[in-house]
This record gives C-alpha cells, structure tokens and sequence, in this order.
C-alpha cells in the first residue's frame, strides 16, 4: 500500500522484535551494499534511501539483543561507544568537515523501521533544528 511505501508507514507498521532482519542479510553479504568501513565488530554501509548527500548506517555485526538502544544492557557500552567512535572516523573519511548529524531512532514513535540497532550519519548539507 502507500501507506506502507513511505518510511513513516512501514516504522509504525514494524514490531519491535529479535528477530532476523535485513541488515543480517547484508552483514553476511547475502545482498549488496555500499560498504564504506567495516572492521571486526562494526559494519558501516550507505543508506539505500539516502536522506542527505551523506547518509551512511553503522550497526554492530553482532546483535546481542540491542534490536534498538532502549534495550541497551551494562555489556553493550563497549560497542555503543565503538558504533559512535567509528561514525567519527567514517564522518572524517566522507570529508564531512563543515560538521554532520548523529541519528539513532528507537521505537514507534521515532519511526525506526529496523530492530538492529544502527546509527545514522548524515551530512554533506544544512541540518534543521529541531528534527521532524
Ligand atoms: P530507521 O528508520 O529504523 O531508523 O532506519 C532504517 C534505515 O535503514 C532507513 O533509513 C532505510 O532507508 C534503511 N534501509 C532499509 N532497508 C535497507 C537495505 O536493504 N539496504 C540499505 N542500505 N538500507 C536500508
């Protein structure tokens, strides 16, 4: 449906959820992605509905139950401070030198659309404040 088609549809339509999702399939390059850093831990790939010139998704390549930061445990600091550290070097690796935006949407109401917990960067225009 329409509704279903625009990212505000299909976030209010996801359920929370551990299971499997489609950055599962493209952490084990099941389908493609635009990878643009990776090391042990993290993945860093474009987003494939870019909302700014530079719209990249970090996500840990393993889950652990952090479908999304509210169910964040005392154990994930370790990689919540690795996802923001790489957005960092990912951020100076894209040029993004006039500044960028750090973006982590939990739940319905923020409209996240995928129960893997991911940190988007966006940059390479005028932010607005507050977001919409
Ligand atoms: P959320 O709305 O949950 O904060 O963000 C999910 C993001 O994942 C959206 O910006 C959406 O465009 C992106 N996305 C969804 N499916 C895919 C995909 O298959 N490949 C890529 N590269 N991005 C995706």
């Amino acid at each position: 449906s329409a509704y279903m088609a625009s990212e505000k549809g299909a976030a209010v339509a996801a359920t929370p959820s551990d299971s499997p999702t489609i950055f599962d399939k493209i952490i084990n390059k099941e389908i493609p992605a635009t990878i643009v850093y990776e090391d042990d831990k993290v993945l860093a790939f474009r987003d494939i509905a870019p909302q700014a010139p530079t719209h990249i998704l970090l996500i840990p390549k393993v889950k652990d139950g952090l479908t999304g930061l509210s169910k964040a445990e005392e154990r994930h600091s370790v990689i919540l401070g690795h996802l923001l550290y790489t957005a960092k070097l990912v951020a100076k690796q894209e040029g993004l030198e006039d500044g960028f935006r750090i973006v982590i949407n939990d739940g319905p109401s923020a409209c996240q659309s995928v129960y893997h917990i991911h940190v988007h960067l966006l940059g390479g225009r005028q932010m607005n404040w507050p977001p919409g």
